[in-house]
């Protein structure tokens, strides 16, 4: 089955779909992006990835290209046209084509491109049962990861590290050696009281609404949560290390720089937390 893109208010066969050349979001990466889960054939944690849609558009004072309804019915048909059942849904909007300036052009239209993509689910439920490999790397990314740029050089460097060394994600690190998040996850540990943590969600990690949801979990499995950040050293002292994103949900990491993480299988609280996420996710997905 081919599938198909939508570009700027049309839907084309995704081997043909094309942005201009003077993007911004390939001239300058001007542009910010979400990623929906698609569970059953509905998008998980809808609101969530909207409202910070509407967030980073806001900070980088790019254009609202739709209503949060409409780019909804966007999402749904091209999820529809591509007959994902299980998946992502990924959206991108950039400032738009513009003659190549670095300052913000006057009169120009947001470019909105949406893809999804079917994944499935049962590789994921292999490597969560088994769990990964970590690497770790130091932070070099601006001071707004805050916002969900599409500028994710430093992230494509850590992740090709974690490939190169046969692991599945990279954690960074700041100045302090205290890990920031992955390169495309959010970072938790439980450590070796019991407790579970995360990095609190400042300037320096993104907001990730998998990670708010599991968040709101934590309290009703009756873990003790501490939010604060923790370094490399006692990531591979702590009982369980896992990593969390809408693409793969709660993933256990059971080794990280080649050093074996509590027994070296995936810990009781990253599979009851995998768990709980997905039953809530697929029930309240819309
Ligand atoms: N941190 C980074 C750097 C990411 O790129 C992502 C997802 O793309 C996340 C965290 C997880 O965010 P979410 O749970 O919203 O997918």
């Amino acid at each position: 089955m081919s599938r198909v893109a939508y570009v700027n208010g049309a839907y084309s066969p995704h081997s043909q779909a094309v942005v201009h050349i003077e993007d911004r979001g390939f001239q300058f990466a001007d542009g910010v992006y979400e990623v929906w889960s698609v569970l059953d054939g509905r998008l998980a944690d809808f609101d969530g990835h909207m409202t910070r849609l509407n967030r980073s558009l806001n900070e980088l004072k790019i254009e609202i290209p739709m209503t949060p309804a409409a780019l909804g019915v966007v999402l749904r048909e091209t999820v529809r046209r591509n007959r994902v059942r299980d998946g992502i849904v990924y959206l991108q909007v950039t400032r738009g084509a513009a003659a190549r300036d670095h300052a913000f052009p006057t009169d120009v239209a947001p470019s909105v491109i949406v893809t999804a993509k079917r994944i499935d689910l049962a590789r994921g439920e292999a490597m969560a049962a088994k769990g990964a490999a970590g690497v770790t790397r130091p932070d070099i990314r601006w001071g707004r990861c805050d916002i969900k740029t599409v500028g994710l050089l430093p992230n494509v460097l850590a992740k090709q590290a974690a490939r190169e060394r046969g692991a599945y994600e990279c954690l960074m690190y700041d100045e302090m050696g205290l890990v920031t998040e992955g390169a495309s996850t959010n970072a938790w540990i439980v450590d070796r009281e019991g407790r579970l943590r995360t990095r609190d969600a400042q300037a320096n990690i993104l907001r990730g609404i998998t990670r708010e949801a599991i968040l709101k979990l934590v309290a009703a499995e009756g873990v003790e949560l501490d939010e604060r950040p923790f370094t490399v050293e006692e990531a591979k002292q702590a009982r369980e290390v896992f990593v969390t994103a809408a693409s793969s949900f709660v993933m256990p990491l059971v080794s990280l720089d080649g050093v074996r993480i509590g027994d070296g299988k995936p810990g009781p609280i990253a599979a009851r937390l995998r768990q709980a996420y997905l039953e809530q996710a697929r029930r309240d997905a819309i």
